[in-house]
């Protein structure tokens, strides 16, 4: 069986949630399912979290696996922290194969392949390429904007209904152009935009300034794109947070527990099998499966003769503590010549970007983060404690076309929310909020 991306469309799709009569929003609540099951989440980063909580809220009985130790440890974990409505163009577009050979052999490009012995590699690269075709692009760019939309709107509804905090920041996005020719594609983008319902507005390096000071020593800086309704913050620590209150509104939580493969009886899927801490491998039944197991997703799957078309983009980050406070941005920033993206939590600041097509390799390379640290320092020169910098790489699950696997899988029972790519916290609440719903409409 092969398949393509899908994203169930979202734009007439009937919100679950409703007000109660003059309540504030905060008191939103949602609206039970009539028949609840045991649903079983394999897969404890902010998709699986974020799906686990939804499923919960909505009247089910909800358990949650996870191969770790804790929750939100692999790519969920020190990711850009970006809600980046206004990026809904994937990678897969037609300026992408010329940007690939051209960074061919070049150890500091944005974006590098690397050829290597599995063929899933070759495979993946081959749909990619298909994906760049303007068509495709538009398409696939255009529903992805909508479940942005949609999931901005949903995780601003979840943190008033549950208070989580996890160092957001509503302060929108500036996407800064360095290069003459991103500063004249800007007045286009900054339209299409416009088209697919989300605000932007062009800036002059000055207006830049005025709205972040801390800009005041920016490198080549030509203008920007604000996106006022963007946001930022800490997926590892929302995941951790909607955990603790999934766990304490009675959603049960087993870490350590790796996942061997999924039974199938029949036409259904009726049961997974898990080796425990101690090594004793488990047989745990539901009613229904939902795979959010981010770059591990595939290959649970392959045996069972599904092909999911998920491949992992290694990415990487540094953390580095802020000592002058004041000289340090606090909107979060997009440098669109570099791909790299800057969001600040608190004290701490965090740049990530760079794409390796590398197989299942996360080692860190030092020459990756050398550039990151570069940056910082070209940037907010003095202003944080490099010398005190976490590095860290994380493998994106990467569909060729970067829009999501949302929804049923084929097999009875089994449900996927998957392959959120470089998208994946800004695309959490949306993405569970509608598999919650798909489910539902089906039981
Ligand atoms: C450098 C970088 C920067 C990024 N910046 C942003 C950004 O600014 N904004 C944005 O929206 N997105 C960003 N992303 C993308 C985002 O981080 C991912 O899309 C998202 O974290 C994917 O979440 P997930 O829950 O699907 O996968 P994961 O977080 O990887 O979770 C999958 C879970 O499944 C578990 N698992 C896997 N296999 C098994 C198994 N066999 N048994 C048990 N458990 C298993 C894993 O341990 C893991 O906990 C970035 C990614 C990178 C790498």
């Amino acid at each position: 069986m092969s398949w393509v991306a899908i994203i169930p469309d979202t734009g007439s799709a009937r919100c679950r949630y409703h007000d109660n009569a003059r309540r504030s929003p905060a008191r939103r609540t949602f609206e039970s399912v009539s028949t609840p099951m045991h649903v079983m989440v394999l897969g404890a980063g902010v998709t699986g979290i974020t799906t686990a909580w939804y499923l919960l809220q909505a009247g089910h009985e909800v358990t949650v696996l996870e191969r770790r130790e804790d929750v939100g440890l692999e790519t969920s974990f020190a990711n850009g922290g970006q809600i980046s409505v206004s990026h809904p163009e994937p990678w897969s577009s037609p300026a992408a194969p010329l940007i690939a050979l051209r960074s061919l052999g070049k150890p500091d490009a944005p974006l590098r392949f690397r050829f290597g012995t599995d063929w899933q590699r070759y495979v993946w690269a081959v749909s990619f390429l298909r994906e760049c075709l303007p068509g495709r692009h538009r398409n696939n760019a255009e529903r992805i904007a909508r479940l942005a939309l949609r999931s901005v709107r949903a995780l601003r509804q979840l943190r008033e209904q549950s208070g989580i905090e996890y160092d957001h920041c509503a302060g929108g996005i500036l996407h800064l152009l360095r290069d003459p020719a991103a500063l004249s594609g800007a007045g286009r983008r900054v339209q299409q935009l416009a088209e697919w319902g989300i605000r932007a507005t062009l800036m002059k390096p000055s207006e830049c300034c005025a709205l972040e000071p801390a800009l005041a020593r920016a490198p080549d800086l030509l203008g920007a794109i604000l996106a006022p309704d963007d946001e930022s913050g800490d997926a590892h620590r929302f995941t951790q947070a909607l955990a603790s209150l999934f766990a304490g509104r009675g959603g049960r939580l087993l870490t350590g527990h790796d996942i061997l493969g999924l039974v199938r009886e029949g036409t259904r899927i009726t049961q997974v099998l898990a080796t425990a801490e101690q090594g004793s491998t488990r047989a745990l039944q539901a009613d229904a499966f939902v795979v959010c197991l981010g770059v591990g997703s595939a290959r649970l799957l392959a045996p069972l003769g599904l092909r999911l078309p998920i491949y992992p983009v290694k990415g990487y980050s540094i953390t580095v503590p802020i000592v002058d406070p004041a000289r340090v941005t606090t909107v979060s920033l997009t440098d669109e010549t570099r791909r790299l993206v800057c969001s600040r939590f608190g004290d701490r600041l965090r740049l990530a970007g760079t794409a390796d097509i590398d197989g299942y390799d996360k080692r860190i390379d030092p020459r990756r983060i050398a550039s990151l640290r570069a940056w910082i320092d070209a940037f907010f020169p003095g202003a944080t404690d490099l010398a005190s910098a976490e590095a860290w790489a994380g493998l994106r699950p990467c569909t060729p076309s970067y829009a999501p696997l949302i929804g049923a899988s084929g097999i009875d029972g089994l449900w996927l929310n998957t392959g959120h790519g470089s998208l994946g916290w800004t695309l959490a609440c949306g993405s569970a909020e509608t598999l919650m719903e798909q489910i539902n409409a089906r039981t």
